[in-house]
């Protein structure tokens, strides 16, 4: 059980007043809040050993080093990936996916194709259509039911031996749904395809095993789970790394620079030209400790019950209707009232000191195939509590009145 006044005491937001009410934070799925102790790593890196990395002799660029690396071991160790230098830093996961599409443009021909779900994030679509449009090769897309799952079926029968590339989510922004990664990436091995799986939704709530799941490509963002804005992972299979060329050129990423011919430092090296984000590398990893001291199984168990109470209430509310209502989803309830816009609804509950999210949720194929502008969505995290669910019902239920 966890104690969530104690877990709320370790995030100074918390206690904000909006518009003169407690701040209702359920805007999780766009960033995560931020605990003291990773706002605190941050505050001693600049204040006790601010240096760059990998370069100098002296003993503060030294400690910044050693502190940049372990955090690396962490993540390696949190994700169970084979291998420290399978660790890329990045500056999140879009940054992410675009090395990854960018680097295959080297691989894929004219006729190949590649497949992506109904289910993605923009960020997850867009990078693939400039591959195919670079490329001349395929974008196909896995459909989805009425409640916000992907058709295995149907994606059985789009993989041939021309796929190449599959790019699923772990877990929808816009709906929470769980998508059955494992079997998406065993079915795409099958036919030779590789597999990326875009986590910035999964990592929050879920630890991944990235050597079970055998996928060749996972990426998220520290700022969903805890940690800072501006980093991110890209996790690749050894193999892959190697095979795929470099994003940037710069410096840290070369062995040798001359004019007629440059070679590429190793892993993870390559892929991080340039001065990284150290100190928000640094937190990621305090970020990381933090979640786990709190225990994903507990994080789990307690966002369910949350996801159960929020379903409820919600739903006891006239003309309120909920879209992705998998079994097989987390904490997040996007939903419209009929005959209201879900825009005027959040501002009005903003009045009310409670942050959700309102729009398409870089997610308009969803929104399209529910022939809607958008919905009204609010995601939940394990320092969020039921009196808070609470607030947003009765806030809910004022807006109704006031906009009908
Ligand atoms: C947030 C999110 C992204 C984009 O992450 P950035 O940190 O903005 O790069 C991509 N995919 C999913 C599923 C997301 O939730």
């Amino acid at each position: 059980m966890l104690d969530i006044h104690k877990i709320r005491e370790d995030f100074p937001i918390l206690k904000r007043e909006i518009n003169g009410k407690p701040l209702v934070y359920f805007d999780n799925a766009a960033t995560s809040q931020t605990p003291q102790v990773v706002i605190d790593s941050i505050v001693d890196y600049y204040s006790n050993y601010n240096s760059n990395i990998h370069r100098g002799v002296h003993t503060l660029s030294q400690e910044a080093t050693d502190a940049y690396e372990q955090a690396r071991k962490k993540i390696q160790v949190h994700f169970n990936a084979k291998k420290e230098h399978e660790i890329i830093f990045t500056s999140g996961t879009t940054h992410s996916i675009n090395m990854v599409a960018t680097g295959f443009t080297s691989f894929i021909n004219k006729g190949d194709e590649v497949i992506v779900s109904a289910l993605e994030h923009h960020s997850n679509i867009v990078p693939w259509q400039m591959l195919c449009e670079r490329t001349d090769a395929v974008l196909k897309v896995i459909p989805i039911n009425e409640e916000g799952e992907l058709l295995m079926d149907k994606y059985e029968n789009l993989l041939s031996n021309k796929t190449k590339l599959v790019f699923v989510n772990h877990i929808s922004n816009a709906l929470g749904t769980i998508n059955p990664i494992k079997k998406i990436i065993e079915l795409a091995h099958n036919v030779g395809a590789a597999v990326l799986i875009d986590g910035a939704q999964a990592t929050p709530h879920i630890k991944t095993d990235f050597q079970a799941l055998d996928v060749d490509f996972y990426v998220a963002s520290a700022h969903k789970m805890c940690g800072p804005t501006g980093v991110g992972i890209l996790y690749g299979k050894e193999e892959w790394l190697n095979k795929l060329p470099p994003y940037q050129g710069g410096g840290e990423m070369i062995k040798e620079v001359t004019f007629e011919k440059t070679t590429y430092a190793d892993l993870p090296h390559k892929f991080e030209a340039g001065t990284p984000n150290i100190a928000g590398v640094i937190a990621f990893g305090v970020a990381i400790d933090y979640m786990n001291s709190i225990g994903f199984d507990n994080i789990a168990a307690y966002e369910k019950e949350l996801l159960a109470y929020g379903t409820e209430k919600l739903l006891a509310i006239d003309g309120l209707k909920i879209y992705g209502t998998s079994p097989e989803k987390t904490s997040v309830i996007s939903f419209n009232i009929e005959g209201l816009h879900p825009y005027d609804i959040g501002t009005i509950i903003d009045k009310l000191g409670i942050a959700v999210r309102t729009g398409h949720h870089c997610a308009q194929p969803i929104m399209d195939f529910y022939n809607i502008p958008g919905t009204v969505r609010a995601s939940f995290s394990f320092y969020n509590t039921k009196e808070e669910i609470d607030t947003l019902v009765e806030a809910v239920k004022r807006a109704k009145k006031m906009l009908s």
